[in-house]
């Protein structure tokens, strides 16, 4: 048998979403089906309607809060396997997000790999990548292009310090935006500061969650009320509050935007923030070439993001790769 039949054996795209025959299960489906193995808690992957949902115990934690409690799930640990008809499946560490995971699918001597999304560094919050060799690795190249290039955390953190210092120094507080599960929390994690901090309520709803799972955050505010802080402070809110009355109740202040898509002039400008941290809960280009040197795929099948180049870059590196159209995001606040 020929290892592209024994990968497509193994993982088949369909209208569904990542399916795997062998175990009648899908992966991160973006259609409602009987039984889904969930890598993590982000919308476009963890959608409502499924009748069974496989998925990290943070992930479900994530996803009972979002979709409801009395669904169907089953929760496992890091490093923990589930057998389905003869299929393993084992959860890695993503470093993504609260509880992201990558699949590791082992079947009849064939590794297939799907990572969700996934990055490279450490950011204490999210679970630490790991490697995981495979024949087949389904991969996400949000961020697979050369120009992106993401800075150590310890960089971005110490900007991020200075400048809400700069901030309070001249009577402004801080508003620091970015989604609201996954890179709030990190934002949250990286803050060095003695000011009160204000989250909005999708933070708040967000970081109660990881406080649950154990990741201890700083001390934040909810402000329910309409009532004007005293400043300086620091507000942390997902990028849909610009230009509401919710925010600008913390006049004045300087704004900023915290995503990989800071490293694009265009998008900061579009935005209209004062300030840019480029900080991504994706791998960049440089962590995709790691992944491939580390996990070594005979075969590579690309999702989403700049599939086209990236599968063609592989190609010219003498790998077989291919783009497959999915439902996942390139979400533009990531
Ligand atoms: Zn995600």
């Amino acid at each position: 048998m020929s290892r592209v039949s024994k990968s497509n054996e193994l993982l088949r795209f369909s209208e569904r979403g990542i399916y795997c025959p062998p175990a009648d299960v899908y992966i991160d489906p973006w259609r409602p089906v009987d039984r889904a193995i969930i890598t993590h808690g982000h919308s476009d992957h963890a959608r409502a309607g499924h009748g069974h949902y496989l998925a990290h115990r943070f992930t479900t934690a994530i996803m009972k809060h979002r979709l409801g409690e009395g669904l169907s799930y089953q929760s496992v640990d890091y490093g923990d396997s589930v057998n389905i008809n003869g299929v393993t499946f084992t959860f890695i560490p993503a470093g993504h997000i609260l509880g992201s995971c990558q699949l590791r699918i082992e079947y009849k001597g064939h590794i297939g790999v799907v990572s969700g999304d996934y990055k490279l560094e450490d950011d204490g919050i999210s679970g630490c990548y790991e490697p995981i060799p495979c024949h087949t690795l389904i991969t996400e190249c949000t961020f697979g292009l050369p120009l992106f290039n993401w800075k150590e955390d310890h960089l971005v953190k110490e900007e991020l310090n200075t400048w809400v210092k700069e901030n309070a120094l001249s009577g402004k507080n801080s508003v620091l935006l970015g989604y609201s599960l996954g890179k709030a929390q990190r934002l949250q994690h990286m803050l060095e500061t003695d000011l009160p901090i204000y989250v909005h309520g999708a933070v708040h709803h967000m970081n109660a969650i990881y406080e649950h799972c154990g990741i201890s955050l700083p001390p934040t505010i909810y402000p329910q009320d309409t009532k004007k802080p005293e400043g300086p402070c620091v507000v942390i809110a997902p990028p849909s509050v610009l230009g509401t009355p919710w925010l600008r109740k913390f006049a004045p202040f300087a704004s900023s935007m915290a995503s990989g898509w800071m490293s694009l002039r265009g998008p900061r400008r579009r935005r209209s923030v004062d300030k840019g941290f480029v900080l991504s809960d994706h791998m960049d280009w440089k962590g995709l070439h790691t992944v491939m040197d580390e996990t070594r795929p005979e075969r590579v099948i690309c999702t989403h993001g700049y599939t086209d180049i990236f599968a063609q870059y592989l190609r010219e590196q003498g790998i077989e790769a291919i783009t497959e159209k999915t439902e996942f995001e390139t979400e533009q606040t990531e």
